[in-house]
């Protein structure tokens, strides 16, 4: 299905329903068709991951951002991320003027759990941002239990983790509110994009408000009752994301199809572990990605210049964010690099194998035998 030479990391599968739907959105949606679409893909979105409500948004960090305003958390107070994650899930914790604090992994699931986060609380913590790291769920209920006992708020990031679950909660299902990525590498894109949603109908309507410059829902005379922001999603690429939501099941299997092919080919290779899939749980396995023993030797980066000698695309899995120089100097993140020995073992070795969309087994086969040749493990 590729033709490029190159086998790339990540890309979407787009099909002709999504260009029909943004070709009625580019005649349509204005005048009194105006939002049409944005009401719809909000609506089916929120009745896929199973919750009351769904804002459509520029962006997952605008939701994020949004999650922890109506959560009334701001200066003074400190928020829990995951240390292992994309910069994204924390950011907005700066936004707000909040505290980062930055919990380790437990390698069972490559995300934070009950007791990495028990270990750095803290009278001021107020919000536990809990990461589906590549699909993979952590221990949510746990964090749920954990938040209600001691009065936190927790807020799922769920960009990675569409068609992920916990029996038959999905993702996206957890916690205060959770957010969702429709970047172009995700599993359900619209180009750039993202969506928060909740069941809190006061959480809703706060959200509402601050992500269009402090309007009530409904204004019609540009009356702001405060300063707020300006986080809304076109009808456009609605219809882009509803073409694609109605396909969520196609693009979901594709995603298990894609980790099932490596699986077959890569379990048996000593020191290799693939996505965790704890039981009871569904990965959404966003990104097919190999954790190597450091004692092969293997780096990540050194491993993906390997294999992009092979014409393979590789990402390194993403490096503790107490390791980056967006926070060099803060107290917690120097702390944080010494506490987070798991996060510390598993990020040097970790990269994301190619996990576009519309990869085949023939692909996926290649790209396993040149990693075994790579790491001279014989087929
Ligand atoms: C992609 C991603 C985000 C950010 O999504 P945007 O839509 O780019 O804001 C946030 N968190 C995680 C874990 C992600 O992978």
């Amino acid at each position: 299905m590729i033709e490029a030479s190159r086998v790339p990391v990540a890309g979407p599968w787009v099909t002709d329903l999504e260009v029909e739907y943004v070709a009625d959105a580019a005649r349509n949606a204005w005048y009194e068709g105006a939002g049409n679409w944005v009401e719809r893909f909000e609506r089916s979105f929120a009745q896929a991951v199973g919750r009351s409500h769904a804002i459509s948004l520029p962006s997952c960090t605008s939701g994020l951002h949004l999650a922890l305003l109506a959560a009334g958390v701001g200066p003074g107070d400190e928020v829990v991320v995951p240390d292992a994650t994309w910069i994204a899930s924390a950011a907005p914790v700066s936004y707000v003027g909040a505290t980062t604090t930055f919990a380790d992994m437990d390698p069972a699931t490559w995300c934070i759990s009950p007791s990495t986060v028990e270990r750095v609380l803290s009278s001021r913590t107020r919000a536990v941002i809990a990461v589906d790291l590549y699909g993979s769920m952590p221990d949510l209920e746990g964090l749920e239990e954990l938040c209600r006992d001691r009065d936190l708020v927790l807020i799922e990031d769920a960009a990675e983790a569409i068609g992920g679950a916990i029996g038959d909660r999905r993702a996206g299902a957890f916690g205060s509110a959770s957010a969702f990525s429709f970047h172009g590498s995700k599993t359900l894109t619209t180009g750039e994009g993202g969506m928060v949603v909740t069941d809190d109908a006061r959480l809703h309507d706060r959200m509402r408000i601050l992500r269009d410059h402090g309007r009530a829902v409904g204004d019609t005379t540009f009356s702001n009752d405060e300063v707020g922001y300006k986080y809304k999603m076109s009808d456009l690429q609605a219809a882009f994301g509803t073409a694609q939501l109605e396909r969520l099941d196609e693009l979901i299997e594709r995603r298990q199809a894609l980790f099932q092919w490596y699986e077959a080919r890569l379990h048996d290779v000593p020191g290799l572990t693939l996505n965790p899939q704890p039981p009871g749980t569904t990965s959404g396995y966003w990104m097919v990605t190999v954790v190597l023993d450091g004692r092969l030797g293997w780096g990540k980066e050194q491993l993906r210049a390997a294999l992009a000698r092979e014409q393979i695309d590789s990402r390194p899995f993403f490096s503790p964010l107490s390791s980056l120089c967006a926070y060099a100097g803060s107290p917690s993140a120097i702390e944080a690099a010494d506490r987070n020995v798991e996060s510390y073992r598993v990020c040097p070795y970790g990269v994301n194998l190619p996990s576009a969309l519309r990869l085949d087994e023939g692909t996926v086969d290649h790209v396993c035998r040149t990693l075994r040749r790579i790491l001279e493990v014989p087929a």
